[in-house]
């Protein structure tokens, strides 16, 4: 048969996937008499191009689903997309301002029409690139948020949550994106340290009092004697100021408490009010409160009963109340209010002042607190019951830790302001009569009013936030209320199973933290209040990518790698395996092009080991061999083998259930590369080119076993490669083994392989050979010499162990000569090493110049020993220590630690050359 003397993933991925998918076997449909095992995808927006955070999020799930689908579970991973409300609407906004138009100019009917269209067009690159990742996701029930299945679910929950009283609208302060033009919920606020000033306006007293310290007393140009002087970091909010605060016990001020000062440039009286709220120790200890755009200056006014003046309108504009500067952007007001106050006394003083101010995180325009109209949901009792699941640990955080963040999120929830002013999402389905009866909530459009039966009925312009139809994607997606979605009709039996009831509560969350409370908590809560029932009892939290310095993945910073371009260069094999090894549970994963290279190598050495394999099993007949049948003829190495992989069955295991798929990474590396590659596979060729016909049968059928459990562990990690190798394997030997290596079974573990004393024995024999390997290599004995090799063993078990396998060590440790003789006498110049308390000699006569040897150990320890001295007298430098950055004083030490290993390890191999 040929194989191919490289892998080529080009070829296999595109070969398999499509095998795959024309199989159908990522497609679930509910069965009685299987166990289901769900998992539903976080669905990426549709604007979404797979970056790395990406890959290792799914790539993540598809090993899970992969191992659960092999272990015999009804495995279904549900695709699909997000709307992404504001996000994909300023994408399209965007390209239709390169063609000069606005979703202003189009109209909301015609500019929904672009936004569908545009979905159609690239809403789904998403998904194929996840292809390109191997990702087994049922296709066939991909879901879209604003799908008409998704959307009934939505406007269900709407009406529901309606009706029960818990969504109203209101009044209330948002958080404005003037560039977005919709209110954002305080969790999709970016706070940014910002380097701003603060201003200290003089407000004049209208009525003059007792004159005390703190005031300024500089009358000048006004004419007025007395102010009060207030510290603000937005002066342009001053025109709709409409009260001074001051702290009830602020000795300063507490004579002023009821008197009122003239608001300057506006020229109006307001009153000094006292609050607890106020911070005594801030600027000047009286606060000037803006009700319409501070939410503190808002609650202080509730307390109050003081008006709100709304002088910033939604586009970031100053607004009618603010007198001549009605029109002007709030920015250029700011400028121009603050060169009025100044020409006319009103600026006490200007102070630098940082500050954390809050940016769209969409867009990253800075946020202007506002009064609006917008819907909420009211959380409370919700957010009581997704409390509860989680104390109860229902639903379990891996790892643990995040229980905390999601716990103390949902005990300090306020209600949660659903409704945007955009136009892409689902819209509010409420409808209001012209004749002002009461508001109608409804799935369909009424066709007239109940109240006055006018047929005059215009539904809401807003839209609801993107992630309150995430929160319900758990079981929107399998068409909850029942009835409306896909139910699944192809079942043998009459009784129809509702997808609903058998895929939900879902298994497990794979996530980033960065969502835990945006999706995670909302689906906790969505799920107990709607489904009556738990979304999900795991929440496995991933780290997120970042480069090899720790550093974020980023644009700007230019450290970004492109998942489809390693694809391109490494396989997509390579790439996963180097996200498995790196997902350390409760870590971030540093990727580099060294990670990707080491899973390439690692394919590269599966490869060539399988296919050694495979080339000697031609002319063989292993169909009627079994274990039993060759038990007689294993060897130490066949039983150390099969030890040591039944082992491995059983920790890859347990590590994959627990999550911890880069132990199970790691161990399967761990076993393949140097168990089965170096040590068996080197064993078993002296049988497999012998003459022994039936010593050939043994190691073949140990091989083939071996490899093809091996295979199967690999699979969920590699599926790419390791069907490759299953067909070919499948080409020799068919014996038994199903068409695709995804839908066979897992390995379970076989007690009965288990062979303490073959380990114990083997692991001796190994540390021999590798004692004369490390000689021949720290003396550098050229690699086609042989050596000789002389044991002395302590006792006869030893002595009759070595002895048997004096052919192990003849071939891996390249000796000519094996002597195993208790009653040994050390030869001259050899180098001597010590296994337990086996001595083990190599005659470095005429294998190398030993003074020579001598002479380059000692110069080269020399020159280590000076740069140790140099290194240690910088760390003993206290100027060095205090003044350079952190990461150099990093770097110096750990090359201290560096040079500590080499010249402990060059001692030794001087001392073994003396000896
Ligand atoms: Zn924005
Ligand atoms: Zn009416």
């Amino acid at each position: 048969m040929e194989i191919p003397t490289r892998y080529n993933p080009k070829i296999t991925e595109k070969r398999w996937y499509d095998f795959w998918l024309e199989r159908k076997y990522f497609h679930s449909e509910p069965r009685p008499d299987m166990k289901p095992y769900t998992i539903v995808i976080p669905p990426p927006n549709i604007t979404g191009y797979l970056h790395m955070g990406h890959a290792l999020n799914n790539i993540l799930q598809d090993i899970l689903i992969r191992l659960k689908r092999m272990q015999g579970y009804n495995a279904l991973w549900l695709p699909g997309t997000d709307h992404g409300g504001i996000a994909t609407q300023n994408v399209v906004e965007k390209e239709l301002l390169s063609q000069g138009l606005t979703r202003q100019k189009l109209g909301r009917e015609k500019f929904l029409e672009k936004m569908w269209e545009w979905r159609r067009e690239v809403g789904d690159t998403i998904l194929e690139q996840l292809k390109r990742l191997g990702c087994s996701c049922d296709w066939e029930r991909t879901r879209f948020t604003m799908d008409t299945v998704c959307e009934r679910a939505v406007l269900e929950a709407f009406v529901y949550f309606y009706r029960k009283g818990l969504i109203y609208r209101g009044e209330y302060i948002v958080n404005w994106c003037p560039r977005c033009q919709t209110a954002l919920s305080d969790i999709e606020v970016e706070h940014e340290e910002v380097r701003g000033k603060l201003w200290y306006i003089k407000y004049p007293l209208q009525t003059q009092t007792e004159v005390c310290g703190y005031l300024s007393k500089r009358s000048d140009e006004i004419g007025a004697t007395t102010f009060v002087v207030v510290a603000t970091t937005r002066p342009e909010t001053m025109l709709g100021d409409t009260a001074i605060a001051i702290h009830p016990k602020d000795k300063r001020y507490k004579e002023l408490i009821g008197s009122e000062v003239i608001l300057p440039i506006m020229d109006r009286p307001i009153p000094i009010v006292a609050d607890e709220f106020v911070d005594s120790a801030f600027g000047s200890g009286a606060v000037k409160v803006t009700p319409a755009h501070d939410p503190d200056d808002f609650k202080i006014a509730q307390r109050h009963n003081l008006p709100s003046v709304k002088v910033i309108n939604e586009q970031g504009r100053m607004s009618e109340a603010s007198g001549k500067y009605q029109g002007m952007d709030r920015f250029e007001c700011r400028r121009e209010l603050v060169e009025e106050l100044k020409e006319k006394g009103y600026l006490e003083k200007i102070e630098d002042y940082n500050y954390s101010i809050g940016h769209c995180y969409r867009c990253q325009t800075i946020l202007e607190p506002l009064v609006s109209e917008q819907w909420y949901l009211k959380t409370g009792k919700m957010a009581k019951r997704a409390i509860g699941v989680a104390k109860q640990k229902r639903v379990r955080f891996i790892p643990e830790s995040w229980a905390k963040p999601y716990l103390d999120w949902l005990e300090d929830l306020h209600d949660w302001c659903i409704s945007r002013q955009i136009w892409w999402g689902h819209r509010i389905p409420v409808w209001y009569c012209q004749k002002g009866c009461p508001a109608i909530a409804a799935i369909e459009r009424p066709e007239k009013c109940p109240g006055c039966g006018s047929n005059n009925l215009i539904q809401d312009p807003d839209v609801l936030d993107t992630w309150f139809s995430s929160a319900l994607w758990p079981f929107s997606t399998f068409g909850w209320p029942k009835g409306e979605g896909r139910v699944s009709n192809k079942s043998k039996s009459e009784k129809v199973i509702d997808d609903l009831d058998y895929y939900y509560p879902t298994s497990v969350l794979v996530t980033g933290h960065e969502i835990l409370y945006l999706w995670v908590a909302r689906m906790v809560m969505m799920g107990v209040t709607l489904m009556d029932d738990i979304p999900f009892s795991d929440v496995f939290i991933h780290g997120i990518v970042r480069d090899v310095k720790g550093r974020k993945m980023s644009k700007s910073i230019g450290n970004v790698i492109d998942p489809l371009e390693t694809i391109e260069k490494y396989g997509t094999d390579a790439l996963r395996f180097a996200m498995a090894c790196g997902g350390v549970m409760g870590r971030d994963v540093q990727l580099s092009e060294e990670n990707f290279m080491a899973g390439r190598n690692f394919a590269n050495k599966i490869w060539n080991a399988s296919r050694l394999v495979l080339m000697n099993l031609e002319g063989s007949n292993l169909n009627s061999v079994t274990i039993e049948s060759v038990r007689e003829r294993f060897t130490l190495a066949d039983r150390w083998i099969l030890d040591q992989y039944n082992w491995a069955i059983e920790e890859v295991t347990i590590a994959f259930e627990g999550y911890d798929i880069s132990k199970a990474a790691r161990l399967l590396y761990e076993f393949i590369w140097s168990k089965f590659c170096d040590w068996y596979l080197e064993l078993a060729k002296m049988r497999l080119y012998g003459e022994e016909a039936s010593e050939r049968e043994a190691a073949q059928f140990v091989l083939v076993y071996v490899l093809e459990g091996t295979l199967k562990l690999l699979h969920p990690i590699m599926p790419f490669i390791t069907e490759e190798i299953w067909h070919l394997l499948n080409r020799i030997s068919p014996a038994g083994r199903k068409e695709s290596i995804m839908i066979a079974s897992w390995p379970l573990p076989r007690r009965e392989e288990r062979d303490e004393e073959a380990v114990e024995k083997m692991e001796l024999v190994i540390d021999v050979i590798s004692q004369v390997r490390n000689v021949r290599s720290i003396m550098r004995i050229p690699h086609d010499k042989m050596v000789e090799v002389l044991i002395k063993p302590s006792g006869k078990a030893h002595k009759t162990l070595l002895e048997e396998h004096i052919p192990y060590i003849k071939n891996l440790a390249k000796s000519g000569e094996v002597t195993v003789d208790m009653k040994l006498k050390k030869p001259q110049e050899c180098a001597t090493s010590v296994v337990g308390d086996i001595e083990v000699y190599v005659p470095l006569k005429g294998m190398i110049d030993i003074s020579q040897e001598v002479e380059r150990l000692s110069k080269e320890i020399e020159k280590i020993e000076l740069e140790l001295d140099r290194i240690n007298n910088k760390l003993k430098n206290k100027n060095f220590l205090t003044k350079a950055p952190p990461q150099v004083v990093e770097k110096v030490k750990k090359q201290k630690e560096e040079y500590e290993i080499t010249i402990d390890k060059l001692r030794k191999n001087l001392k073994l050359v003396k000896e």
